[in-house]
């Protein structure tokens, strides 16, 4: 039998290895410093936030959930500016990125993620990008992007267009508002892109790390509140990996998800359509199942826990339906349907979908009831 050989050790890559050396130390000096000879200002602080918040959606908003995983659709112009602005973060091209992002999603945990949380915190986080990648995987694989001319454009050229939109562009900005070119390349050069960079490197480290797992355990991915604030909404992660269609990551309304939001704005607008959802219904299972594991190994019986849970499932179920019943003959009677039978119809149905919400409502309360005589322990 032949050999297995042994994997070819992957080499360092030295211009990232310079460049996330250089610009946190660049901070560290040029910041104290420019504020020592020029004084603080609020006006400073607020471009700095601005260019930090600009560069993160872009991120998050354009590369990962447009063009990553294309949770929505948007207008060319939107598309352009995520392109243009997504540059400056210094996070790679469009084209790599969403590479990169769709093998960690199609190969989670596994030797084939590239950011594998399993080979290490400091590796998931930064690690994997000081090495160059191993050839096996150097091929581009995202051929609907590939038809994209900005997409390619931005790949061939992408360190002259980092370089002018990640600082001279800043520079520029804040010299046209009286604040000084140098602290327009400092503040929201360097210093934003550091803050940029790690908060999005967060995401494939802490949010495989820290946190709760509601919708599935096949997957180190976790939901954490302060990882959400961290990454502008990044970090329900547990539900992105489990319905990584979805533009929402925080799916409550509530939920800390600025992504989300900037994407619902958008649509309001008309810049963006095709909002991407999973059902409530999905969702629901995924989590019933999760609690129904955790019910189970905490000692309670199988079957109660099976009945209980058929009894939430067959309730949503029969009100999805009767409401999707009611939507249907309404549509109908638009066109054909007519007459005081049609309405007596949509009208008993209409009732019994607000019977069928009721026993539904009923059935996730003795649900919940029963998993807060768990409560001592929390999923993890
Ligand atoms: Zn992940
Ligand atoms: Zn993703």
């Amino acid at each position: 039998m032949p050999e297995a050989q042994a994997p070819t050790p992957r080499r360092t890559n030295w211009t990232n290895l310079l460049f996330f050396t250089l610009t946190p130390l660049a901070s560290l000096v040029l910041v104290p410093l420019h504020i020592r000879m020029n004084g603080f200002s609020w006006g400073l602080l607020a471009f700095f936030l601005a260019c930090f918040a600009l560069s993160n959606l872009s991120i998050t908003c354009g590369y990962h959930r447009y063009f990553a995983h294309r949770s929505y659709e948007v207008h060319p112009f939107v598309r352009w500016l995520y392109i243009i602005i997504g540059s400056g973060a210094f996070q790679g091209s469009a084209l790599a990125w969403a590479t990169d992002h769709r093998r960690h999603h199609r190969e989670v945990d596994t030797d084939a993620d590239p950011y594998s949380i399993n080979k290490g915190f400091w590796y998931a986080h930064l690690g994997w990008i000081l090495l160059h990648e191993d050839p096996k995987h150097s091929h581009l694989r995202c051929p609907d992007l590939e038809k994209d001319r900005w997409i390619l454009w931005q790949h061939k050229h992408y360190p002259w267009i980092a370089t002018f939109v990640g600082f001279l562009l800043p520079g520029l900005a804040a010299w046209a508002i009286g604040l000084g070119f140098w602290a327009g390349v400092i503040f929201g050069g360097a210093l934003r892109i550091v803050a940029s960079n790690h908060s999005t490197f967060l995401i494939n480290s802490a949010c495989h790390y820290f946190g709760r797992r509601p919708y599935t355990d096949s997957n180190t991915a976790r939901d954490s509140f302060i990882m959400a604030i961290l990454t502008f909404g990044e970090g329900y992660h547990n539900f992105h990996h489990m319905f990584q269609a979805d533009y929402r990551n925080g799916v409550r309304w509530y939920h800390w998800d600025p992504t989300k939001w900037w994407i619902r704005s958008l649509s309001l607008v008309g810049l963006a359509s095709k909002l991407k959802r999973v059902s409530k219904e999905d969702i629901l299972k995924a989590k019933l199942q999760m609690e129904e594991k955790f019910l189970i190994a905490k000692g309670a019986s199988s079957e109660y826990v099976a009945a209980l849970k058929l009894k939430v499932v067959e309730a949503q179920a029969r009100a999805r339906h009767l409401r999707e019943e009611a939507k249907r003959l309404k549509a109908q009677m638009r066109t054909s349907l007519q007459g005081s039978a049609a309405v007596a119809k949509i009208t008993q149905l209409k009732a019994d979908y607000r019977k069928a919400t009721e026993d539904f409502q009923t059935a996730y309360a003795a649900w919940l009831a029963y998993q807060r005589a768990f409560q001592h322990a929390r999923i993890r």
